[in-house]
């Protein structure tokens, strides 16, 4: 791995409002630019996700996704543009991120990640963000992180509401897995997705930015962290709540430790 010990004169200017927090600084600027951060899905949550996350100076983004922008994913996926519909979502992507920040590197992995290829892919970077739209992928991640030892940043939406953790269940008692909360995925009829049940925009980016806030938080051990804990946002009442999620003794993921 790449280690950027000192930072040049652009980036003194560029993370000026990092480097006067003491929480962060030129220590924990030089932690976020040497950091490299997997995002799944370059979607609704992905797309503020990756916008932040290369604006703060993450040194190293991956993004994976086997998508090509269509028109009507930019009423919520913001990091594509009216001139890119067609192109290849991780495309896309990489060039919104390069005119925002050209000083981090976009590694593209235009691919649908399965049991195949994501255990190789995960292994590259130190966390995981899922920005994901299917069970499929979310429990096939929940598995690797864990295995892996790689905190896993989910999050998830539903028309007017979301819901957001981080898993650190490798870690031991105390830090649960999704597993561990939803043991199994509901019949694929049951779980409406975007596509086909909708949502309002602005609520994936509510979640989509407060995924890229926890990963930095993580990334700079600042403040108290989701690990145990899911964050539930309601848009309609225009309210916040969280609940303790607890380890499950007869989880399968937590189980294999
Ligand atoms: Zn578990």
């Amino acid at each position: 791995m790449e280690f950027t010990t000192e930072l040049d004169e652009e980036q003194f200017e560029r993370y000026a409002r990092h480097l006067i927090l003491d929480e962060v600084g030129e220590e924990g600027q030089l932690r976020l630019l040497s950091s490299r951060i997997l995002v799944v899905g370059a979607g609704g949550l992905g797309s503020p996700l990756l916008l932040y996350l290369a604006a703060a100076g993450v040194g190293t983004i991956g993004i994976t996704d086997a998508d090509r922008v269509d028109l009507t994913n930019l009423q919520r996926q913001i990091v594509h543009a009216t001139d890119r519909v067609g192109a290849l979502k991780v495309d896309s992507a990489r060039d919104a991120l390069a005119s925002i920040n050209p000083g981090v590197r976009v590694e593209t992995h235009p691919l649908r990640l399965g049991p195949e290829n994501a255990e190789a892919l995960i292994g590259g970077y130190d966390l995981v963000a899922d920005g994901s739209d299917n069970f499929e992928t979310r429990y096939l991640l929940t598995d690797l992180c864990f295995r892996l030892k790689k905190p896993l940043v989910a999050a998830a939406l539903s028309p007017f509401e979301g819901q957001i953790s981080i898993f650190k269940p490798y870690l031991g008692p105390g830090h649960p897995c999704y597993r561990c909360l939803f043991r199994d995925a509901p019949p694929p009829d049951l779980v409406p997705r975007c596509e086909t049940a909708g949502i309002l925009g602005a609520v994936a980016g509510v979640l989509g930015t407060l995924q890229a806030v926890e990963t930095l938080k993580e990334l700079l051990q600042l403040g108290e962290s989701l690990d145990g804990t899911l964050l539930l946002y309601d848009a309609l009442r225009a309210r916040f709540h969280s609940i303790r999620i607890a380890k499950d003794p007869e989880c399968p993921t937590c189980r294999r430790a």
